[in-house]
């Protein structure tokens, strides 16, 4: 084998069997090459010590919007990661982590109408990978105090990388400082070779059972690269050329989408359909507002999403389900939580032309109860204009709480501020040019 996968192991032994065993591990893991390398290396050193008192948390994140294909082989893993954790006594608890609803990708663009991301608006890294990942390494440590987190970084996969992987480094010491307080970083496989280790994974079986076989042919099919489990900015993810989110329109063309219809998944075709109306739309002017969620009209600036264009994606994302779910059942590409999230947003930003169950049912000829999500904002709205009487009155409260609930609904006051005090200075500013 062309590294010295003996020393690693002793060296992970070495680094578990440290006095600091009340810090768990953390354990990256995507399902990639990386990660199932760095896996595979610490579980067999830790079979191999007769104490195994320090435990080590498998974190995978999903962010509901994964390759259909490469989130069903990831599951399939953690399964098995499970069983044989419980099987052979290793001390792993598997965790699945995804994005709080308020921040998944189609309540943030169905639901409020944000365009789908570039490099310049990119909104969903950190919604949708870097956030859930934060919030339970961050459990984690307001419960032992510390943690270390294990990465399947590796300097041989990018100039970059390489230069992450220097900085923060702990003098005399493997682990490198997270920035997160209190959290460090062991990046076991850093000066593995890609060669190495795609040797390594075809020589060495799985300790959980998995085939390592079935990843190398994912990989050949999707001639894809990797993407990491992305903890924080400095993290690589979401490049070219790798297993992503399907609905990726920060990457010019989805390689490994299109690679995997070339190799017989033609069920993904209304997928890379679906991805190319979102990576058109957002530069088209007829399908987004002139002015920013918060009413203000910003020069160069367009604004989210039409509410025609959102109930118009919704119908085709639905209908896309119905058809990719004649051949392959247990896809969803959207689900229920969302579908109500949506429907209370359109209602905050009162779009009441359109609505999520008849969309639905328009697809599927069948009724879907979204648990009287309408009626509670209508009703909400009623008791305001009873209590205000005078209609200005009611239109400025109104549009202040739907400011205040945009935000809080979505669990995120940053600008809350701003945006009440934007709103209530163009109010004032058209009350002072009315009576002028
Ligand atoms: S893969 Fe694309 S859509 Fe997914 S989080 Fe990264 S940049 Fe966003």
């Amino acid at each position: 084998m062309a590294f010295d996968h003996r020393a690693l192991i002793e060296e992970i032994q070495e680094q578990y069997r440290e006095a600091d065993g009340h810090r768990p591990w953390i354990v990256g893991f995507s399902g990639g090459k990386d990660s199932t390398l760095l896996l595979q290396l610490v579980w067999l050193a830790v079979k191999e010590l007769p104490i195994r008192d320090r435990q080590i948390y498998v974190v995978c994140n999903n962010t509901l919007v994964e390759n259909p294909k490469v989130i069903d082989y990831v599951d399939g893993v953690l399964n098995k990661i499970k069983e044989e954790a419980h099987k052979q006594s290793m001390p792993v608890i598997v965790k699945q982590t995804t994005p709080a609803l308020e921040d998944t990708f189609w309540v943030n663009l169905i639901g409020k109408g944000y365009p789908s991301p570039n490099n310049i608006f990119r909104w969903c890294t950190e919604r949708l990978k870097i956030n859930p990942t934060t919030k339970f390494i961050l459990e984690k440590i307001s419960d032992s105090g510390e943690v270390i987190i294990l990465l399947g970084t590796r300097s041989d996969e990018s100039a970059n990388r390489a230069k992450n992987l220097k900085k923060r480094e702990v003098k005399g010491s493997r682990l490198r400082k997270h920035i997160l307080p209190n959290a460090y970083v062991y990046a076991a496989i850093k000066d593995v070779k890609t060669d190495d280790l795609w040797q390594y994974l075809a020589q060495v079986p799985s300790p959980w059972n998995a085939s390592n076989k079935e990843l190398i042919t994912l990989y050949k099919n999707a001639n894809s690269g990797d993407c990491p489990l992305v903890i924080d900015k400095t993290t690589p993810s979401c490049g070219n050329s790798r297993f992503g989110c399907w609905v990726c329109t920060v990457v010019k063309r989805d390689k490994s989408m299109e690679a995997l219809v070339e190799n017989g998944e033609d069920w993904m075709e209304p997928l890379m359909e679906l991805r190319d109306v979102l990576a058109t739309s957002r530069d088209d002017e007829s399908v987004r507002e002139t002015r920013g969620r918060d009413g203000v009209e910003r020069e160069g600036r367009l604004g989210p999403y039409k509410p025609e264009f959102r109930a118009q994606f919704l119908k085709l994302l639905l209908e896309a389900q119905r058809e990719i779910q004649i051949d392959q059942p247990e896809i969803n590409l959207i689900n229920y939580q969302e579908l109500v999230a949506i429907q209370v947003l359109w209602h905050r930003d009162n779009i009441f032309n359109y609505n999520v169950a008849e969309v639905y049912s328009r697809v599927f000829g069948t009724t879907i109860d979204l648990k009287g999500t309408n009626d509670r904002v209508i009703k909400e709205k009623e008791m305001l204009k009873d209590a205000c009487g005078d209609d200005e009155d009611f239109q400025l409260i109104n549009e202040l709480l739907a400011l205040q609930k945009s935000k809080t609904i979505l669990m995120n006051n940053r600008g809350l501020q701003n945006d009440l005090e934007n709103h209530l200075g163009r109010f004032v500013q058209n009350k002072k040019t009315d009576l002028l």
